[in-house]
């Protein structure tokens, strides 16, 4: 890691309670580039008793963190936003190493994760409470908001550093202390941002990260009593083993889990910037990100339009290779088994009848990296019209009329983001009541906002990220009822 600035923000420990350590088994989790499989680093592999002791930790620093003024928090949460600002060159090549995304975009995720900080810096002096008319003449009612306690996180590997920030920082401002099991994939990013942590002045316990078991760590989590609130981001079928879990001692808990987002171009739509929206919803990390396009459905009329556009503009403006490579813009994939389900649904798709028109298989850079892939023609049979990708494969669905695109649209278990282009304004209140999902894009493929609320319907979760309502998440609402002597 001799490409760094700072080489201090590389640090392949555990951090708890303010120290770097080990496992207490001397385990540790090898973390490779996906761009070449060479080992990068090791990192400590926790469990169970470790994670107790963060845990701890962290309930040991609650009162003195909750205590301070929502200024105070606030200003450490902005000095941390600063650092991460001006670290951002070493941050993303740090992200780029363990995750395979281009430099740029990884830098990118630098700054998006950062307006957390900024966000929740702000939003911490805004938690304000209600009076209430009483049930008597003497009587007042005072709702106050409070911080829930002590926060166990998990996180994926697909955004490495903002899927951290979203939860630790709206945990923070509230006045909760956070422990964090990044993905094992990803470790470094993590552990990176405990290092501006400690520099900005967040005190020891309130910020813990534990690389580890995935399983002990997050078992440890649900068992203890000290854990008031989980929060998680990654599969629906992790997410739903959790909210099992935290059943036991009925813990609050927030879950961000898959989607299978559709992208409606209805044939009124700008095709110019349907495509251009199309480019930056699926191809965004190489199509690995839970709010990626995973269904085209495009009006009859304009579907050979639209794909011979995004045909031209993929071929004109994808570059697939290693991610610290100027120009690239699509990395490869984080590990076999993910190009191995993005090359089975491409497969499944062609057997039942799509039409490739572009890539289709494996990149001649071999390894993990995958051809952007355009098939039309597809249909609700095939494995991609109800599994999610997470992969540079844009499947076109065609259909007829707006009622048949809203139920097409909403047949999935799913319900996280959604994207629909046209200029017709009736129908876009018509339709964007009717989309059953958390985040609809309308004639707009980014929608990613530290202001706005994150989150999916259905099985693709509980709770809001981001914006006031995340806050919200980390907090309990207690009132008091009184009676004036
Ligand atoms: P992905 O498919 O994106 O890797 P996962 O849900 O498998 O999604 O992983 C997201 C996070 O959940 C990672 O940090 C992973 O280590 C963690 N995880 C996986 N299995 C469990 C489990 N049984 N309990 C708690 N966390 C888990």
């Amino acid at each position: 890691m001799d490409t760094l600035n700072d080489q201090s923000l590389f640090r392949p420990f555990a951090y708890i309670d303010g120290s770097w350590v080990a496992a207490d088994s001397g385990e540790q989790i090898d973390v490779d580039n996906p761009a070449t499989g060479e080992i990068i680093a090791r990192v400590p592999r926790l469990g169970a008793a470790e994670a107790q002791r963060a845990i701890e930790a962290a309930h040991a620093a609650f009162p003195d963190w909750r205590g301070r003024t929502a200024i105070e928090r606030a200003d450490i949460l902005y000095r941390w936003y600063e650092l991460m600002i001006e670290h951002k060159r070493d941050l993303g090549r740090i992200m780029t190493l363990e995750q395979g995304k281009p430099v740029a975009e990884a830098e990118g995720e630098i700054v998006y994760a950062a307006s957390f900080m900024r966000w929740f810096a702000e939003e911490a002096r805004r938690v304000y409470g209600d009076t209430i008319p009483g049930a008597k003449a003497n009587q007042r009612i005072m709702v106050l908001k409070q911080p829930v306690g002590v926060v166990g996180a998990i996180t994926p590997w697909n955004f490495p550093s903002s899927m951290i920030t979203r939860k630790a920082a709206a945990a923070l401002a509230a006045g909760c202390p956070i422990v964090i099991k990044p993905a094992g994939q990803t470790p470094l990013s993590a552990t990176a941002l405990a290092v501006l942590a400690e520099r900005a002045g967040v005190p020891r316990g309130v910020f813990n990260v534990l690389p580890g078991s995935a399983s002990e760590i997050g078992k440890a989590m649900t068992d203890s009593t000290l854990v008031r609130k989980i929060t998680f981001t990654g599969s629906t079928e992790v997410g739903r083993k959790l909210m099992s879990q935290a059943s036991s001692h009925i813990q609050k808990i927030s879950l961000e889990l898959g989607g299978n987002a559709p992208f409606i171009v209805f044939d009124d739509a700008d095709l110019d910037a349907a495509v251009a929206g199309a480019m930056a919803s699926k191809f965004r990390n190489a199509g690995q990100t839970c709010i990626c396009t995973n269904r085209f459905l495009v009006q009859s009329g304009v579907v050979n339009a639209f794909c011979e556009k995004l045909a031209a503009a993929m071929n004109g403006e994808l570059m697939v290779g290693d991610g610290m490579q100027e120009g690239v813009n699509i990395g490869p994939m984080i590990n076999e088994d993910a190009v191995n389900k993005v090359h089975e649904h491409v497969q499944d798709a062609i057997d039942k009848g799509g039409e490739l028109m572009i890539g289709g298989h494996q990149h001649t850079l071999g390894g993990r990296f995958y051809q952007p892939t355009l098939i039309n023609g597809a249909d609700a049979s095939m494995k991609v019209a109800s599994e999610e990708t997470f992969g540079p494969l844009a499947a076109v669905f065609p259909f007829d009329d707006e009622a048949q695109a809203i139920s097409m649209a909403n047949d999935t278990e799913f319900g996280l983001a959604a994207y629909f282009y046209t200029r017709d304004a009736g129908r876009i209140w018509r339709v964007g009541e009717a989309l059953e999902y958390g985040i609809v894009g309308v004639n707009e493929g980014l929608v990613s906002n530290a202001a706005a609320p994150f989150g999916g319907m259905k099985e693709s979760g509980l709770g809001r990220e981001g914006s006031r309502y995340g806050l919200e998440e980390y907090m309990e609402t207690k009132y008091l009822c009184m009676t004036i002597q």
